[in-house]
């Protein structure tokens, strides 16, 4: 597939940005559809490919026309709870109509597609670990439904061009990954909790910090990623996995292992819980690891210290 063509939605953003890396490293052309909402143009200033280039275009929007696209990667959307209220809309809308829109496209080109659904899907969730089977406890009316509900959507828009198109779809449902490149006003719990130490400032940690999340080094998000993405259709089409690590830490513990790590005088401050703030959330990555030749390889402590490096710089 050395030759093809690939577009990726969001690829100015942390994500997008890797796979960007890694399927010009696979010699593939590659052309980003991105707003900047997010995303920022130095996470793509090292790329200097002639086979590659940035559209700045809103997915809601049809898509511009271009050559012989072979795969759309559609990662657009914000993704931190930190904008699930202030950029409510875009964040619908990106998933709504930009995946109608990518599907669209895809469809005129017959491209295979990649879509970035996320562990969001199962909401707060009453089964542990959340296998793919897992239906999911969503909150339609809270907080986090123009993110978790819209994603939802996408997957039922790809349920939907399936059937009536036989598109080629694999929906990949990421859970919480970290790296660099993540900007350090995201939001997110790991860019927070590092630029507060690395500033000494005290780590915020909201509700009793007995929350779980299992952190995913973004090298390896990506691998598994591109294994699913490039595997034949026989065994790929039309599923949906999760991927993700699966070592399971308390909020509690991942602030007092980045105290451990950065040399600082910070200490942890608690702040209000947020509504319908998932509970636990570990990936079941069985299918993942029994489809496709992929595992996670980095543990949460080898991969902090790189992005505090990234950080640093
Ligand atoms: P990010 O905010 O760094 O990247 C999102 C990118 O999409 C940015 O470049 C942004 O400018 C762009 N974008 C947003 N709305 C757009 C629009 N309407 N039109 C064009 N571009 C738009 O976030 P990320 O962590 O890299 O997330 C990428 C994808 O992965 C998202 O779909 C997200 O839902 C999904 N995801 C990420 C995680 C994670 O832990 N990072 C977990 C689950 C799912
Ligand atoms: N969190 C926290 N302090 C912060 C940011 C987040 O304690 O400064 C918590 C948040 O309440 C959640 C977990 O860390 O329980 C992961 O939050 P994040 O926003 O990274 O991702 P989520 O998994 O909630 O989408």
């Amino acid at each position: 597939m050395s030759d093809q063509h690939a577009v990726v939605t969001g690829g100015a953003g942390f994500l997008g940005s890797h796979l960007v890396d890694s399927l010009l490293n696979d010699g593939y052309q590659v052309t980003v559809l991105d707003n900047f909402g997010s995303g920022r143009p130095e996470n793509l200033e090292h790329v200097d490919a002639e086979r590659f280039e940035t559209i700045n275009h809103d997915v809601s929007e049809p898509f511009p026309s271009l050559n012989n696209v072979g795969v759309v990667y559609h990662f657009a959307s914000r993704a931190s709870p930190k904008d699930f209220d202030s950029h409510a809309v875009e964040i619908a809308l990106a998933n709504g109509m930009g995946t109608h829109n990518a599907l669209q496209f895809a469809s005129e080109h017959e491209a295979r597609v990649v879509l970035a659904s996320t562990s969001e899907v199962y909401g707060d969730p009453e089964e542990h670990p959340q296998h793919e089977e897992y239906r999911g406890n969503v909150n339609v009316r809270g907080p986090r439904a123009p993110y978790d509900e819209s994603k939802r959507f996408a997957e039922a828009l790809a349920v939907a061009y399936e059937a009536q198109h036989s598109l080629d779809i694999r929906t990949v449902r990421i859970f919480n990954t970290y790296g660099p490149r993540m900007r350090q006003d995201d939001g997110r719990v790991i860019p927070n909790f590092l630029t507060q130490a690395l500033e000494g400032k005290d780590l915020t940690v909201y509700g009793d910090g007995s929350q779980t999340r299992s952190f995913c080094y973004v090298s390896d998000l990506i691998a598994g990623i591109r294994a699913f993405a490039d595997a034949p259709s026989e065994v790929a089409k039309g599923e949906v996995v999760n991927v993700g690590n699966t070592d399971e830490v308390t909020i509690f513990e991942l602030a007092e292992l980045i105290l451990e790590i950065v040399d600082t005088d910070s200490d942890i401050t608690y702040e209000p819980l947020p509504e319908d703030d998932p509970k636990i959330r570990r990936p079941d990555i069985s299918k993942a690891t029994g489809m496709l030749d992929w595992e996670p390889t980095i543990g949460l402590e080898k991969g902090l210290k790189r992005t505090i490096e990234a950080f640093d710089d």
